[in-house]
């Protein structure tokens, strides 16, 4: 709220107006932030009595600042008195607040009202396997209080029924994953709460990266984390990340071949368990074959590798076998494979790495 008054208006003066001005424009004045006005101000008794009686923060701005704000009612008579054409409603927009009430005056005070650009948000959910139970409480609130949720159809809608109403969806398909996550990022600076959706965990070959590299420092970010595959497929096999293990992508997509290459003979030197995301697809047909060989000339052809499709979503395989039989005909985009270690068993029909080291 910015405010001119003459000398010595009292309090009560400034306030009649201030709020007569509030309730007139629908507007709390819970919802005021701060008191404004000009330096020349400062000593002023009134002004200070009125912000400290409401316990609005009240700050004076050098009029330089001030005058060359554009605003609708500049008064010469008040670039004599104070060296700015405008108070009130300059010192409400300053900054970049939006002006919602232009200057209102009574006998001796002044009063314009600005809307302050929100803040924006941004949450970063990932959605988990699939199952709406697999989806932890921080998700469903972030996705509750999101006015725009931005993801791939298949992801969205999987979350729609936990929307508000006249939440703004914006999906697309597969791919263009860099597209989203600026439109995300956009959205959220405009000053909306956005919710940038994301399979498994969104941190994990998800939107996450993208995301907070464009997002720009005047926005609030969060990311909520999810069960990523790895973790959602281990579960269904037993327990299989029960030590060391690590994550290789098989898409080429975003990585030359040689650098996969690379990655999957350390894993095979360091002897870690190995959770292959992306093994396969319609495009991606000879890597999964390529990435076994290799394991293989670390490994025993018995080492455990378990294969699952469609984790906690309908049609879900699980499917235990070994690096020696490992065909590439069950695997598919929707699999992840967990290749063992030297260490990994299988009991019971359940895959497990045991804790420790004999
Ligand atoms: N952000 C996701 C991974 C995206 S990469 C996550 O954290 O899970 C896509 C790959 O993840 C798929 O090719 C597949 O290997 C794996 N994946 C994702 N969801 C899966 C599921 N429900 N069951 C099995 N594998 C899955």
């Amino acid at each position: 709220v910015g405010v001119g008054c003459s000398r010595g208006t009292s309090a009560e003066e400034i306030l009649a107006l201030v709020d007569g001005v509030l309730l007139e424009a629908g507007l709390s004045p819970l919802s005021v932030a701060e008191l404004r006005s000009v330096d020349a101000k400062r000593d002023e008794e009134g002004l200070r009595e009125a912000a400290a009686s409401r316990g609005w923060p009240l700050s004076f701005l050098p009029p330089d600042r001030l005058r060359d704000l554009p605003v609708p009612n500049p008064s010469p008579a008040v670039t004599r008195a104070v060296a700015t054409p405008s108070v009130a409603e300059a010192a409400a927009v300053m900054g970049g607040a939006q002006l919602v009430v232009p200057k209102r005056r009574a006998a001796r005070v002044t009063v314009a009202v600005a809307r302050r650009r929100p803040r924006g948000r941004l949450a970063v959910v990932g959605t988990g396997p699939g199952d709406p139970s697999l989806l932890p409480p921080m998700a469903r609130d972030a996705l509750a209080r999101a006015e725009v949720v931005v993801g791939m159809d298949a992801y969205v809608e999987r979350v729609r029924p936990l929307l508000r109403p006249g939440t703004v969806v914006r999906t697309s398909g597969v791919g263009a994953e860099r597209a989203r996550a600026r439109l995300a990022v956009e959205e959220a600076a405009g000053g909306r709460s956005v919710a940038l959706v994301s399979g498994g965990d969104a941190g994990v070959y998800g939107m996450a990266p993208d995301a907070l590299e464009l997002a720009p420092p005047g926005i609030d970010v969060v990311c909520v984390p999810g069960v990523t595959a790895a973790l959602a497929a281990a579960s269904l096999l037993g327990a299989p990340l029960g030590h060391d293990h690590c994550a290789i992508s098989l898409s080429d997509l975003h990585t030359p071949w040689s650098v996969v290459r690379s990655r999957v003979r350390a894993a095979g030197e360091a002897d870690l368990v190995v959770v292959l995301y992306n093994p396969r697809s319609a495009r991606r047909r000879w890597q999964l074959e390529e990435t076994r060989r290799i394991l293989l000339g670390y490994r025993d052809p018995e080492t455990p590798v378990g294969v699952v499709a469609d984790a906690f979503r309908p049609g879900q395989r699980v499917e235990i076998t070994s690096l020696g039989r490992l065909g590439a005909e069950a695997v598919d985009m929707n699999t992840t494979v967990v290749v063992g270690s030297s260490r990994t068993r299988v009991v019971h029909g359940r895959m497990i790495t045991p804790r420790r080291y004999p």
